[in-house]
This record gives structure tokens, sequence and C-alpha cells, in this order.
């Protein structure tokens, strides 16, 4: 990048700069070296590579090969290693440590509870198992001088029909380590009016949930998601962008669904490498995160996979600044954004915006210019022994 506007960060300080993720799934998250270790330990051979390195580019080639077949392939062989209490506990952990030490402070991870049953686990030890693997890998993280904490969200499957138990399960475990629900899965042929029981269940219950809409499939998802079944976020969400009309002179007009998006602050679960991986976008220069960060849609940045997308919420950023010349102030918006809408109590949200990502994003754009400074001094750079 040529002539940086102030404040747009290096690598480095996006990497320190405090994040927030709402949206990352814990079987897409694994390290390539883990799924191979477990897989040996416990006896799966369908691995396709039993190098970690080679595996963990057999994921992403996967994942972008655009064959649904092949993308599934992926979590199948996440899952098949996630089967035990001891696979639970290492998987979770590492996610925790891995996320801290990218810089992200708070984090939403979900996961689906009825996937993870085939070792003869009951759904709740595997919500125990996760649960203990969090608190592992946030006390490993403290040790290594990163702090984070992590919530887990539990996602019923939108073609299966166990949602009202997994509702009630999450309800259940809300006191204890779960902060909320979702559904995923394909779109196409699941609408998420399916579930209504399960989204009644949990309004009743003053709970909160997240709805994946609006990725490969249109408007009718979200419209549903939002009106039919009371989603609090969406996942995805990024073809809302279907109803808004941009023309040639840069005026724009919002349809009704797109305005009620925008006027209730409807957060928007964005995963822009994902989407790009899907066919929901064609490059991140394209991608409707642009646009509706412009129009001040609540908007958030967020990984999906990070296996299969080879990615972390850092390397997000980087794709985002690159593509839009986002500066510190960019990454601050949708960070405190991201705080805003996740699933904790308000006065622990706020206090994570006062104390820790306020605090931090000043830190990062005091050093941004006291840097800038010292580089413009003629005689600070290229003249030896010019000190004093
Ligand atoms: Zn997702």
């Amino acid at each position: 990048m040529q002539n940086p506007k102030p404040g747009v960060p290096t690598r480095e300080q996006i990497r320190r700069a405090p994040k927030v993720l709402l949206h990352d799934h814990l079987d897409g998250g694994l390290r390539p070296g883990t799924v191979v270790d477990i897989a040996r330990e416990t006896g799966y051979d369908g691995l396709p590579e039993t190098d970690p390195d080679k595996l963990g580019t057999w994921f992403r080639a996967a994942a972008d090969s655009g064959s649904l077949e092949r993308y599934l392939e992926t979590f199948a062989h996440t899952c098949a290693v996630m089967q035990t209490r001891d696979a639970l506990i290492r998987v979770a952990a590492e996610c925790a440590e891995d996320l801290a030490a990218d810089g992200v402070v708070y984090a939403e991870v979900r996961y689906a509870p009825e996937q993870h049953l085939e070792g003869g686990l009951t759904l709740e030890e595997v919500v125990e198992a996760v649960n203990t693997g969090f608190r592992d890998g946030e006390r490993r993280a403290r040790e290594n001088g990163d702090r984070i904490r992590v919530g887990a969200l539990l996602t019923a499957m939108r073609h299966a029909a166990r949602s009202q138990e997994i509702a009630e399960l999450a309800n259940s475990y809300r006191d204890s380590g779960v902060v909320g629900f979702d559904i995923a899965g394909a779109e196409a042929g699941y609408p998420p009016t399916r579930h209504l029981d399960a989204f009644d269940y949990l309004k009743r219950e003053n709970n909160h949930f997240t709805i994946h809409a609006g990725e490969a499939f249109g408007l009718p998802s979200i419209w549903q998601a939002l009106q039919w079944c009371g989603a609090d976020r969406l996942g995805h969400g990024v073809r809302i962008i279907d109803d808004i009309e941009a023309g040639p002179g840069g005026q724009v007009s919002l349809g009704r669904l797109a305005s009620y998006v925008r006027d209730k602050r409807v957060p928007l679960e964005m995963c822009p490498t994902s989407n790009l991986q899907t066919g929901a976008a064609s490059s991140y220069a394209e991608h409707p995160i642009g646009l509706l960060r412009r129009l001040y849609f609540r908007v958030t940045v967020n990984t999906d996979n990070r296996l299969m997308s080879g990615t972390s919420l850092s390397r997000e950023f980087e794709h985002l600044v690159e593509a839009f010349g986002y500066t510190l102030d960019d990454m601050q918006w949708f960070t405190v954004n991201a705080m805003k809408s996740a699933f904790i109590p308000f006065d622990e949200r706020l206090a994570m915006i006062n104390e820790v990502i306020k605090p931090g994003y000043a830190e990062l754009k005091a050093e941004w210019l006291f840097d800038q400074a010292t580089a413009e001094r003629p005689l600070a750079s290229g003249s030896a022994g010019s000190e004093g």
C-alpha cells in the first residue's frame, strides 16, 4: 500500500488490536496437527493426508473447490475427530488459545452438540467438555500474557429435527458458558420457519439467538429469520445487499427490509473469505461489506471456518484494510459494533468496550502517530551518527 491514509494499521498492529469475534465454528477451526494427532489416537483412518501441512492445504483446497460435496467432506473429518471428551476439551482449549494469540479479546464460538455423539457422549457431556476446554484455553492464554473470554453458542442443524432439544440445552447452560443459540446448514429447502417452536421457546425464556441466513439464499431467508423467527443477529446476512439499489451517481436507496435491518441495528455477522469461497461475493473489493459499512449498517467482521478458509480474524481485517483502506478508526468501529452485539449482559459488554477495546485502540493510534512523526523528521532516517 502506498501513501497510507492516517491510521492505516500495519499487519502487526492489526494483530495486536483488540478484536471481537461473533461467528466462528468450533469444528471449522482445528489445527491440522491436532486433527492428525486425534485421528491417530482414536483410530480414525479416513483422513486424506496425515502430514499436518499437507492436510491443512487439502482443507483449504477442498473449501476452495466450489464443490459442495468436497466442502462438506472437510467437516466430516473434523467432526470425526471430535467424538470423545478429551478430544473436545483439546480442540476447545486450542481454539481459545489461538484466538487469544491473534488478539481476539472476546469470542462467541458455535458448535452443534448433536454432531459429537458418535463416541457415546450425551449432549450434556459434549457441552461440559467444550466448556472445560474453553476455560482451559482462557487460562493458558492468560499464562501467555493474552486475555480472552469465550462464550459458546449451541447450533442446531437446519435439516435435522432436534432444534427444540438443542434450544432447551442452550437454555439450561445459560449460566454456565453457553450464551446463545444458532441454526446452521443448507438454507435452500430448509427455511428457518421449520424451527419456530425452538425460537418461540427461547423468546419465552428471554434468551438470545442468531440464525444463518442470507448467505447463499436471498432476501426471503433474511426476512423469515427476522420477522417470523425473531433472530437477534444474522449469520452472514450478506444478501441484504439485494434490497439496496446503488445508482450510477452514487445515490443509494434502501428497500423496506434493508431499511428495517439498518434502522433496528440488526447485527450482521459478515465473513468475507468464507463468502468468497462459497461464491456469495466475487472479491474482497466487491464484498458488500464495503457499501454496508459506508451506510452504517451494524456490520461485524468474522472468520466462519478458520481451518477451511486458512484465515484468522487478523487476516480478515488485513484483506479489508487492503481492499478498502480501512484505518484503526474503522477497525475500532467494527470491533465496538461486535461487542455491542454480543450475547453477554449489557454491563459486561460496556466494560469490555471501555476497559479493553477503547484503551487498546487509543494506544495503537498514539503509537501510529508517533511512528509517523519520527518517520517525517528528516534526520531520523538514513543519517547515522546524527543523534544529539
Ligand atoms: Zn457459519
